[in-house]
């Protein structure tokens, strides 16, 4: 499991960055123990999704899902090279060794194993890309099951949980929102039309929206801030102050908790943005992008997928997470998910990133039991 994982983090893989070399590497391990995969790329050919099964291909297996990008190292004081693999005790240490190359080495080791089983059901394993930013490079593959791949009962997302089954988490929708004004000389600003200032009512008016999903009766008890929040993260405009600015970029999230629209936001500030553009020239403009897309997940802690998941990871009671996963695309597609993964989120994105050698075993321990469970 350490040789696998020291090969996963020696390909530097942020998200921005293609994973072609990573997904040659583990479609050359999964041909040479003769473990059928597929693989689904983007338009641009430079990321890969790959889906590799054991067992028959037929429905209601189990997926386990995790992702190979990993977020940047830049600005980070690291006390070794992020892409060199380091053993410090009972610590890998390296880029992504929790989030989530460790979980994805774990199920890598165990497929060989599990290929001479007799299982009855499937084991899927699907490796994702571009989670840590647009978060679509599972969608196509969840896509496809149950239209042309086998549908599975459930899904096992391995975002670091410490072996705890979590089966909530609020949803992830980021934005990138363009307002062009038109430039003018700063002593004449009513020949121009500042981007800066539609920028700022712009921003005003999901500032006043945050305020209303806080007020908003649909909470969550289960999360903390337990309302659904609305946050501008950064912003871009203007070029000199004695200038009217033609340009002003910002970007914004909304995290939503489960049952509110998380498209919603947007909308109004969609209706906003028309209502505001009729007053103005036809050449300024307001238009916002989608840039991440992870759908809130709030499994039924009665769902078979969890009481199962809970017996093999040892577990009495489900929890929740405080971040956002690919679960919820996977519950949007009708397959109940649940996230159970090795080491801990507090680890994850810092400099230094580790993952305990006894958490991988645990995780290799509990891929082993999801085996013999899919034998019966
Ligand atoms: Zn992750």
């Amino acid at each position: 499991m350490g040789d696998i994982l020291e090969r996963l983090i020696a390909f530097n893989t942020i998200s921005e960055r293609s994973n072609k070399d990573l997904s040659a590497y583990v479609r050359d391990y999964l041909t040479a123990y003769d473990i059928p995969f597929e693989i689904s790329e983007d338009p641009t050919g430079e990321k890969v999704a790959i889906l590799a099964t054991v067992g028959p291909m037929i429905n209601d297996g189990v997926v386990l899902s995790g992702h190979t990008d990993v977020v940047p190292v830049t600005g980070q004081s690291w006390t070794s090279d992020p892409f060199l693999l380091r053993r410090d005790g009972d610590r890998f240490v390296g880029r992504g060794a929790v989030d989530m190359k460790g979980f994805c080495a774990a199920a890598l080791a165990a497929l060989p194993r599990l290929r001479e089983r007799p299982l009855k059901r499937p084991l899927h394993l699907l490796l994702s890309y571009d989670e840590e930013t647009s978060g679509i490079g599972s969608l196509s593959f969840i896509e496809s099951f149950g239209r042309d791949l086998p549908r599975p009962s459930h899904a096992i997302i391995g975002e670091p949980t410490e072996m705890q089954v979590a089966i909530a988490h609020k949803g992830l929708v980021s934005y990138q929102t363009k307002v062009s004004g038109i430039a003018a000389h700063a002593s004449r600003p009513a020949d121009g039309v500042n981007a800066i200032d539609i920028a700022n009512e712009a921003m005003t008016f999901l500032r006043c929206a945050a305020t209303e999903l806080q007020a908003d009766r649909l909470k969550d008890a289960r999360f903390d801030p337990s309302f659904t929040t609305v946050h501008v993260g950064w912003i871009n405009g203007g070029t000199a102050a004695n200038v009217v600015p033609s340009d002003c970029t910002f970007e914004w999230e909304v995290r939503s908790v489960p049952g509110v629209d998380d498209g919603l936001v947007n909308e109004k500030l969609d209706a906003w943005a028309a209502a505001t553009l009729t007053a103005l020239q036809p050449t300024v403009d307001i238009s916002t992008t989608t840039t991440c897309m992870l759908p809130a997940l709030s499994t039924d802690a009665k769902h078979a997928a969890v009481s199962t998941t809970l017996r093999l990871a040892k577990r009495d009671q489900p929890c929740t997470v405080p971040y956002a996963t690919e679960a919820g695309h996977f519950q949007r597609a009708g397959i109940a998910a649940v996230v159970c993964g090795p080491g801990s989120v507090e680890q994850a994105h810092r400099p230094d990133e580790y993952i305990r050698l006894s958490e991988l075993q645990r995780c290799g321990d509990f891929i082993t039991q999801l085996g013999d469970s899919l034998c019966v």
